[in-house]
């Protein structure tokens, strides 16, 4: 039985079989999360990272973890928030479908998505919170493999955020 949940936490921290980066095109790190996971993986990382020749928004690429207690990172490119009219919607959607597609390729079974585009892309958290539950609850439900997802956010006030959102897709 799957099960979906948020939490608050450091998502460098988690023992998973993989965590999702919220990355930018060059995939060779940045600032907030994608700046944490590269510290915290190591220099390894951005060497794997380098041969990858970069990410599109909406799409997802897989590397080792390294140093992370997380068996692979999954890096995806969230779109910056233009208003809602840019097809943002649609790209974030597309972030969490293809991270999961190379998880079930990869057959993992653990995976900790942050909350991609919410924080330097400036995607409204309440609209981003609601479109990465009911895709990631559309999409796992054909997925056998997979045991456990969590929404791991990086304050209360987010935590509170998505907690309602998985209130709102459950009823
Ligand atoms: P983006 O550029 O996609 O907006 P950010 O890294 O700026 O990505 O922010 C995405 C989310 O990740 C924000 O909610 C931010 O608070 C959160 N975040 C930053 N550092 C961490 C961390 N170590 N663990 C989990 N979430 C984090």
């Amino acid at each position: 039985m799957l099960k979906l949940h948020a939490i608050r936490a450091d998502i460098t921290k988690l023992k998973l079989d993989a965590i999702i980066n919220a990355a930018n095109s060059s995939l060779l790190g940045g600032g907030g999360v994608d700046g944490a996971i590269h510290r915290a993986a190591g220099p390894d990382l951005v060497h794997e990272c380098r041969l990858l020749g970069g990410c599109k928004t909406g799409q997802a690429k897989l590397t080792k973890g390294y140093r992370l207690p997380a068996a692979y990172i999954i890096h995806t490119v969230g779109p910056v928030w233009r208003g809602g009219e840019q097809g943002e919607p649609d790209l974030l959607a597309s972030c969490y479908r293809n991270c999961l597609k190379l998880a079930a390729a990869k057959q993992l079974r653990s995976l900790a998505f942050p909350s991609i585009s919410t924080g330097i892309y400036g995607y409204p958290i309440e609209l981003a919170a609601r479109v990465a539950i009911k895709t990631v609850s559309a999409e796992v439900a054909d997925q056998a493999d997979m045991e456990e997802i969590i929404f791991c956010c990086f304050s209360d006030a987010d935590l509170a955020v998505y907690e309602a959102a998985i209130r709102e897709v459950n009823q």
